[in-house]
C-alpha cells in the first residue's frame, strides 16, 4: 500500500442533531440572496442569476466553539445563513428534484472580512481572502430534512451580546432553496457533504473580540459563536 508522505489532514466534520456527523466535502456560499442586503451592499435586488463563492471545508467552526478575530481586517462582520446540507450527489438537478438531493439544515454564519471583500469588489479581484479564510463558517447542529422537513419560510435572526442584528424571512430568499441547488449544480456536480450557505438577510455589522453572535432559525435551530 502506498502511504501519505505527510499526515494526511482530518475529515472536516459537523455535527448532526441527534448524533452522529456530517462529513463536510465541500462549502459554497450564496451571494445577496436577499433584496434588503443586496442593496445595503449597493447591488441590484432583482433576479440575475445567483452568484457563488466557496470556502474551505475546514474552516468549519462547531456550533459554540470559539471563533478567533482573523488577521488583516479592521470590519469584520455577520451574516446569519440558512445552510443546506448534500446528502446525494447530482449535476445539472431539475429543481423541481433538488430537495430529493438534502440530507438537512442547519443555522450557519458566513464570517466575513467587509474591507477586504469591499476592497475586491472595487477592484475586481477574487473574494476568496475576504470570505474563505480560517474559522470563517459557524454552523449549529444539522437537523436531517426526515426530522424537519423543507423549511420555506419562518424567522432567521441573529444577535449580538442579546441585541437583535439582522432579523429576516426565510421566505425573503430571492432564489430558493431549489433554485440554488439546481443553479448551483449546473457549475459543479453536487456530492454528499457538500454544505450550501444561502444568504443573508439585511443588518450585517461588525464583530468584535469578546462578542457572543447567536443565530436563529425558526425550525431550524441555533448557532453560536464567541469571537475571541
Ligand atoms: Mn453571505
Amino acid at each position: 500500500m502506498v502511504e501519505f508522505v505527510i499526515p494526511a489532514p482530518p475529515q472536516a466534520a459537523a455535527p448532526v442533531a441527534g448524533g452522529g456527523l456530517f462529513p463536510v466535502r465541500r462549502i459554497f456560499c450564496v451571494g445577496q440572496n436577499y433584496a434588503a442586503h443586496a442593496r445595503e451592499m449597493g447591488g441590484d435586488p432583482t433576479r440575475e442569476p445567483p452568484f457563488f463563492f466557496t470556502k474551505p471545508a475546514d474552516s468549519i467552526v462547531i456550533d459554540g466553539a470559539d471563533a478567533p478575530y482573523p488577521s488583516l481586517t479592521k470590519n469584520f462582520h455577520h451574516e446569519i445563513e440558512l445552510v443546506v446540507a448534500i446528502g446525494k450527489a447530482g449535476a445539472n438537478i431539475p429543481a423541481e428534484q433538488a430537495l430529493d438531493h438534502i440530507y438537512g439544515y442547519a443555522a450557519g454564519i458566513d464570517l466575513t472580512r467587509r474591507d477586504l471583500q469591499t476592497a475586491a469588489r472595487e477592484n475586481r479581484k477574487p473574494w476568496d481572502m475576504s470570505k474563505g479564510f480560517d474559522f470563517s463558517a459557524p454552523i449549529g447542529l444539522i437537523e436531517p430534512a426526515a426530522k424537519i422537513g423543507h423549511p420555506a419560510k419562518g424567522r432567521i435572526s441573529i444577535t449580538v451580546n442579546g441585541a437583535v442584528k439582522q432579523d429576516g424571512d426565510l421566505s425573503d430568499l430571492i432564489w430558493s432553496v431549489p433554485e440554488i441547488v439546481a443553479a448551483l449544480s449546473t457549475y459543479v456536480a453536487l456530492a454528499p457533504g457538500d454544505l450550501i450557505y444561502t444568504g443573508t438577510p439585511a443588518g450585517v455589522g461588525p464583530l468584535v473580540p469578546g462578542d457572543v453572535a447567536v443565530g436563529e432559525i425558526a425550525g431550524v435551530g441555533a448557532v453560536r459563536a464567541k469571537i475571541v
